[in-house]
């Protein structure tokens, strides 16, 4: 099938290459082995080591080179006991679950009287003293979208929210799940308390349930709730980065580099949150790798520690910001398909785009114009000044499953994760064997 590859340019192959790879089982062959064999592998506990463990075997195993862990330290939360309930004035339970770093509350509980913000602006202008020693409620509503660009601007209720709260001295804090289904699955994610706020009790409820809050608040009589979370800090624990590489054949040449991260929530499996996108990276690396030798070394990074605030991709940056990266990608958007393309390239490395744009353009790939942003992982390597490339995948149905106990493998869509594997593969053979010189914006990386 790739008999053209051993005399030709692993580049000249990458159409046969992409068409081949609408085939793949590897992708999946990942997904299914991660997700089973590790299940849920929150950052720093000793599932994330058996993951590490796991994925080097793994890529041992499919012939990568340089197969390694890169470890660091990490301070490590793990949830606990996580209820709530109205108590007045319509007694009821309510389903929630704690967000990463949420203080605990009493064992037995914690109950006070609920303030409603319909956004986290309107927390922000509320006086402090109307929200002192009370449980905040922000409510929003993200609708799906095929880019899910709506998680920037409503996700930071989740990330920055409950620091907003306790700097206003509230006791704990709600938030309706940065979520777009109707399922009753809170959506967890971590929020962050800077040096110098108090961590608060701080979770999310169901939209089911935080459309029930909101009714209830309503009615116009005073709300009070009873909580109850036990999450505890374990202190400094170890989490790790895994990477293998495809060498390449220029000594010279920078290299591309891929990334997924092996870490997922604790409350799924992470299937499409991100073990799919350590499929889809390593499967289309393999294929170039079984197709001869590209001019760059294609570099796998399998980030650690990802969902708790992307220690993995600093720490990966941290270490690696010496050597000459041409072009960094990350897969951490689902397993659904690929729909549009955009890059960093410009100057002498663009003509790569209008190569890319044709051998995407067969499985209904759009390129769009306008600067690549990256993943989360890849994100300090492209602030440095190396080139992005986005394979975009359709995020209508992302925020249905992402960070809740939906996220289990059985969401997989096996044709659209081939239609990953064949546009990554494409990609790579054009970029890894790219005759252009790609030229970073910084000289640091
Ligand atoms: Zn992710
Ligand atoms: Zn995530």
């Amino acid at each position: 099938m790739f008999e053209r590859c051993q005399t030709a340019r692993i580049a000249d192959c990458a159409d046969e290459l992409r068409d081949a790879a609408l085939d793949d089982d590897l992708a999946y062959a990942i997904t299914e082995g991660l997700t089973t064999e590790i299940g849920p592998r929150l950052a720093g506990t000793e599932a994330e080591a058996r993951a590490r463990a796991w994925a080097i075997e793994r890529l041992r195993a499919l012939g990568f080179s340089n197969v390694r862990t890169e470890p660091f330290p990490l301070r490590t939360w793990m949830r606990g006991e996580e209820k709530a309930e109205i108590t007045a004035p319509f007694p009821q339970p309510l389903v929630l679950t704690a967000l990463g770093n949420s203080a605990a509350t009493p064992a037995e509980g914690l109950e006070g009287e609920v303030v409603y913000f319909a956004t986290l602006a309107d927390l922000e202008a509320e006086p402090d003293a109307n929200v002192a020693g009370r449980i905040v409620f922000v409510d929003h509503a993200m609708t799906r979208t095929q880019d899910g660009s709506q998680y920037g601007a409503y996700g930071a209720a989740r990330r920055s929210g409950p620091a907003l709260a306790s700097r206003k001295g509230a006791a704990a804090i709600l938030i309706r799940s940065i979520g777009t289904d109707y399922h009753r699955n809170p959506h967890t994610g971590s929020t962050v308390f800077p040096e110098g706020v108090a961590p608060i009790p701080a979770a999310a409820l169901s939209i089911p349930d935080a459309e029930q809050l909101e009714r209830v608040v309503e009615r116009g009589q005073p709300v009070r709730v009873r909580l109850t979370l036990t999450p505890r800090d374990l202190g400094m624990r170890e989490s790790g980065n895994v990477i293998a590489e495809v060498p390449g054949s220029d000594r010279n040449a920078g290299m591309v580099l891929v990334a997924c991260h092996l870490d997922s929530w604790d409350i799924g499996t992470g299937a499409f949150d991100d073990a799919a996108g350590c499929g889809i990276v390593a499967a289309a690396a393999k294929r170039i790798l079984d197709a001869g030798r590209p001019r760059r070394t294609i570099r796998i990074l399998w980030a650690g520690a990802e969902e708790v605030g992307v220690f993995g991709g600093r720490a990966y940056f941290d270490a690696h910001r010496g050597e000459r990266h041409d072009a960094a990608a990350e897969s951490d958007f689902g397993a659904d398909r690929v729909w549009r393309l955009r890059t960093g390239f410009t100057g002498t490395a663009e003509p790569i785009n209008i190569r890319l744009a044709a051998a995407l353009a067969p499985l209904g790939i759009a390129y769009a114009p306008g600067r690549a942003t990256g993943g989360a992982d890849v994100g300090p390597v492209i602030a440095a000044g190396t080139p992005g490339i986005d394979l975009n995948q359709d995020g209508t149905r992302y925020f249905d499953l992402h960070h809740t106990p939906d996220d289990t493998l059985d969401k997989i869509d096996a044709t659209q994760l081939r239609q990953n594997v064949a546009a990554w593969t494409a990609m790579l053979a054009i970029v890894a064997d790219a005759e252009e010189e790609i030229r970073s914006d910084s000289a640091t990386n």
